[in-house]
């Protein structure tokens, strides 16, 4: 199941501009919040467009926590 969570890296289809390939997801929900581990830049997208531009084969390390 898509049971995606808070501090979650996941790897998106498409690199971000700066190149990073790992994004952290922030927000979970109908809208989604991902953060480039590359750059920090985060950005939300709707769950449907998150699901169809993340990559399977989901890696399930995480973060730590602050
Ligand atoms: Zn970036």
């Amino acid at each position: 199941m898509n049971d995606y969570r808070i501090g979650e890296i996941v790897q998106m289809k498409k690199n971000h501009p700066c190149g990073g390939k790992e994004w952290e997801i922030q927000r979970v929900g109908m809208d989604f919040r991902i953060r480039c581990v590359t750059c920090g830049h985060s950005i939300m997208l709707p769950r449907t467009k998150f699901e169809k531009s993340v990559k399977k084969g989901r890696k399930f390390h995480f973060l730590p926590e602050n």
